[in-house]
């Protein structure tokens, strides 16, 4: 019996010393993950987006940030400026936020990809010629935005219309459906999410503001309640 015991501890070690293991918390600081994925993501090439882009675009804002959003993927002026959410529905996006009492230095944005999608890749200089990312774009690039959440392991994360609701979600109800309720993050459940209107729809239809108006006053609630 002690002998057997003693076997199969035998048995145990030298498998854990063939296969150790994976270790689950990184030892380096978040400053160094954050320069880590930085450095990672600029010169990315997990999707043929990576082929195109002028820039990758990670992120904007304070890496301690109560709230996240989460927009679909740069556009053209992000891509030369690199940084999200640059353009006219990025305005209205600052907007909204002062409404609040927010700006984007307070909360952090970001988008499901981070390379701009473009509907001719062959004309990267052209304007309007932007896309939403394809599926296969957003489970590439989707690593990082994990990690983005993890390191700045916010109360709230804001999906800005349906490709960023699907994505966070993994649903595939729409967005007028799933829009101004509270959901959890599945792989988090302590972090909720509160998809909304994207900014680009609101300059095309700006009837549905109010129902943004009321969602943003919603997440203003749960911001300043503990
Ligand atoms: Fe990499 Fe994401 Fe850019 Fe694709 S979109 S190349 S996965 S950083
Ligand atoms: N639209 C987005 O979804 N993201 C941006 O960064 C800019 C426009």
């Amino acid at each position: 019996m002690q002998n057997e015991l003693l076997e199969l501890v035998h048995d145990l070690k030298k498998r854990i010393e063939l296969d150790p293991p994976k270790i689950l918390t990184s030892d380096a600081s978040p400053q160094q993950e954050w320069a880590d994925l930085s450095q990672e993501v600029k010169t990315c090439q997990l999707c043929p987006l990576g082929l195109t882009r002028t820039q990758a675009v990670l992120g904007v804002g304070s890496m301690k940030a109560q709230v996240i959003f989460v927009g679909e993927g740069p556009g053209y002026e992000e891509d030369h400026k690199g940084e999200p959410f640059v353009g006219k529905a990025g305005q209205l996006l600052d907007n909204i936020l002062a409404a609040i009492g927010l700006s984007r230095q307070t909360v952090y944005i970001t988008n499901c990809v981070k390379c701009h999608p473009m509907i001719h890749p062959d004309q990267p200089g052209m304007r309007g010629n932007d896309r939403p990312p394809i599926p296969e774009e957003i489970s590439a690039c989707r690593g990082y935005l994990d990690r983005q959440i993890a390191l700045i392991r916010p109360k709230v994360i804001v999906t800005l219309g349906a490709v960023a609701t699907k994505t966070l979600l993994s649903t595939s109800m729409g967005i007028t459906s799933m829009r101004g309720r509270w959901h959890s993050l599945p792989s988090d459940p302590n972090i909720k999410v509160l998809p909304t209107y994207h900014p680009a729809a609101l300059l095309r239809n700006p009837a549905l503001k109010r129902e943004v108006w009321n969602d943003m006053k919603n997440l203003k609630k749960e911001l300043e309640s503990d």
